[in-house]
């Protein structure tokens, strides 16, 4: 990999991280050859900070390091692209990434954005980190039990009890989706891609 570390004077090259599992952009940093040889010997992102005039290994005080995948570069060799596995959140005020977009679609978004927080935040306190961190598999039955807990509902003429089963499953979902490192995002453009119209469903 022939990077172009000379292009600019300081030596540095400008590097997106993005989440490798949902391409969600999670910082910009710097790198120089150093920081670079660094990265790909430990496995874990390594920038040269400006600010702190050395290697910074991201995660060093956290431990919210970011396991690299893949590292690419562009066209011209002057910038690089690492998809990484974030431990925790990426950036410092405690997000997810440093590029946290204004949720103005709707509270189960907010929803989604909290639930992504307590369990990026390890919260200790939380339900929703508590069940995640019991594995998939058991988020995965909890979705299968509220998803029968819904079919009953709907059989009865008990309104209350139907709407709270519909929460139960929609939060829970919500879980899985995480879980399975993905967003309310990336359904909904599998929806949009069904140009056709639903397709029914296998
Ligand atoms: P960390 O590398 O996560 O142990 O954080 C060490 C220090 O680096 C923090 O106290 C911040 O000053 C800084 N820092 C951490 N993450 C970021 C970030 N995503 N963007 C900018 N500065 C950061
Ligand atoms: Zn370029
Ligand atoms: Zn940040
Ligand atoms: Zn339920």
């Amino acid at each position: 990999m022939k990077i172009d570390f000379n292009k600019s004077t300081d030596g540095l090259v400008p590097v997106i991280i993005q989440n490798y599992l949902n391409n969600q952009v999670l910082m910009l940093g710097y790198m120089n050859q150093e920081a670079f040889d660094k990265t790909q010997e430990i496995g874990k992102v390594t920038f040269y900070s400006r600010s702190k005039n050395r290697l910074w290994t991201k995660g060093e005080e956290s431990g919210n390091f970011l396991e690299v995948k893949s590292i690419a570069i562009d066209c011209d060799n002057d910038t690089i692209l690492i998809k990484a596995k974030p431990f925790g959140p990426t950036c410092h005020t405690g997000s997810t990434t440093c590029f946290k977009e204004e949720n103005n679609h709707g509270f189960v978004y907010e929803l989604e954005q909290t639930i992504s927080d307590r369990i990026d935040s390890d919260d200790p306190e939380s339900y929703t980190n508590k069940l995640y961190k019991r594995g998939i598999n058991k988020v995965a039955q909890k979705v299968g039990e509220e998803a029968v807990e819904i079919v009953i509902e709907a059989k009865d003429n008990n309104d209350d009890l139907f709407l709270g089963e519909a929460a139960d499953l929609m939060y829970h979902y919500l879980i899985l989706l995480k879980a399975k490192g993905f967003k309310l995002e990336d359904v909904e453009n599998v929806l949009k891609s069904r140009e056709n119209g639903p397709r029914r469903p296998e």
